[in-house]
């Protein structure tokens, strides 16, 4: 019997299996209006991706593109509608490759 067990995979290497698909339609948008008065900034340590910026004047500077898609920024936000979320086109997006 073979053994099978568990090994780590690198970052590089899970990340080698992700394509992005940009569509040039945001599925995320951020009103940066609210993240002025936001206090938390959560979004900005809560993005695995890093996309959520903080400027020196006190907003958000946002990219879509590479978004994992996770939704853990529509999670934590705690400003109303500051983040609106919709699929991506069809055929956009991330895309997961296995081997
Ligand atoms: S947590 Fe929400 S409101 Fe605050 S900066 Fe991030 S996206 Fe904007
Ligand atoms: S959905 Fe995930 S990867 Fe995309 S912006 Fe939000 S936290 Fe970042």
């Amino acid at each position: 019997m073979t053994d099978r067990r568990y090994q780590e995979a690198a970052f590089e290497d899970v990340m080698s299996t992700v394509e992005f698909r940009v569509s040039p339609r945001p599925h995320i948008t951020v009103d940066t209006d609210v993240c002025r008065s936001c206090t938390t900034k959560a979004c900005v340590h809560a993005c695995p991706a890093d996309l959520f910026v903080p400027t020196s004047e006190g907003g958000i500077l946002f990219n879509y593109e590479q978004c994992f898609e996770c939704g853990t920024c529509y999670q934590v936000c705690d400003g109303e509608g500051a983040i609106s979320w919709s699929y991506p086109d069809g055929g956009a997006g991330v895309v997961f490759k296995r081997g």
